[in-house]
């Protein structure tokens, strides 16, 4: 198998595979009915009977394959795949058409408008049985590729990558309803010293442990931790405002502290512990998200320089 070599994602960000789901749109009752009945022991399975109903679905379904059938009145087949790849949010669904026609120019018309196969009516239910099989299959993969491409290999929180798109998107979100974001930059102190002292093996675990420490920190559904670099954290908190962001802070060093994890060779303690640089904002009191992720990194940088495991939740002065 192509994909048996990947590490296995961490178990609290890949929860197992749900049910998928396939969307079935096809004018002639009949046809969506018998569909359905043939796919159902596969997946679940909605229908739509016309093109606009099919988009509405799509949207509001989210499923991860849709059979699509070519005629249809008022909105064709054809129409409908194209308003589904210009929709972000429905362009990644794969599309398999289903059509009565079996001209072979409309079949090069599907496949190179880009859709993931083609089938003529009237149909033989193996065959149909088989390639939605196939192709929920490889939905399947994609889907767990892109989560894992989120995901931090070593500590299963998500990663950079996730936390570079999910600050500009929770930013603007925040902006649209005047709410305060915050962020915390959260720095392991004297990790050096403990890698050095105890090996980089311990020092994995360590880190494993603090990046689970600082995610039963975090309550909200909106809140999230990211692996920033080496031994460095961020976490992002919609709707939060400065008080509420030095709570989290400290909770999350009083946390870390509990752990009482040795770091014999330390300065700040002989137990391991973290600073943590703390910024506050609503959207109109700052240029752009960048400036928020600044701020908390320069009151990080203060908090080591004043001694570490400590919080700095705002500017010299
Ligand atoms: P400070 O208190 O100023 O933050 O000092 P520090 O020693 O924590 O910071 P420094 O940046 O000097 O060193 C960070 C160390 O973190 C370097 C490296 O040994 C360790 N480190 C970074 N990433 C990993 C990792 O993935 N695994 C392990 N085991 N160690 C790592
Ligand atoms: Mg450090
Ligand atoms: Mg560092």
């Amino acid at each position: 198998m192509a994909f048996a070599n990947l590490p296995s994602p961490h178990p609290h960000l890949l929860s197992h595979t749900p049910t998928q789901k396939v969307l079935v749109i096809d004018d002639v009752d009949m046809n969506a009915t018998l569909i359905a009945s043939v796919i159902r022991s596969l997946c679940e399975v909605q229908i739509a009977h016309s093109g606009e109903e099919g988009l509405r679905l799509a949207l509001q379904y989210n499923p991860d394959l849709i059979l699509l059938d070519v005629m249809m009145p008022s909105m064709d087949g054809f129409e409908v795949f194209q308003q589904l790849k210009k929709d972000s949010r429905t362009a990644h669904i794969s599309v398999i058409f289903l059509t009565a026609l079996s001209d072979p120019s409309s079949e090069e018309l599907g496949l190179n408008l880009g859709a993931a196969d083609f089938i003529a009516k009237p149909f033989r239910t193996p065959v149909l049985l088989a390639r939605v099989r196939n192709h929920l299959e490889l939905a399947r993969q994609r889907r767990m590729l892109e989560r894992m491409s989120h995901i931090d290999g070593l500590t299963g929180i998500a990663n950079r990558r996730y936390f570079n798109v999910a600050l500009p998107r929770e930013f603007s979100r925040m902006q649209r309803h005047n709410l305060p974001l915050a962020l915390l930059m959260i720095d392991v102190d004297d990790f050096k010293a403990f890698n050095d002292h105890y090996g980089h093996l311990k020092g994995d675990e360590c880190l494993q442990t603090v990046a689970q420490t600082i995610a039963e920190s975090l309550h909200r559904a909106a809140d999230m931790v990211a692996r920033y670099g080496g031994e460095e954290f961020v976490c992002l908190l919609p709707e939060t405002d400065w008080e509420g962001a030095i709570k989290v802070a400290q909770d999350i060093q009083h946390r870390i502290t509990r752990l009482q994890l040795q770091n014999d060779k330390a300065q700040a303690a002989d137990i391991l512990t973290v600073s943590i640089g703390v910024a506050a904002a609503r959207a109109s009191e700052i240029h752009s998200c960048q400036d928020l992720l600044a701020m908390a990194d320069e009151r990080l940088y203060r908090a080591k320089n004043s001694g570490r495991n400590r919080i700095v939740a705002t500017n010299a002065g």
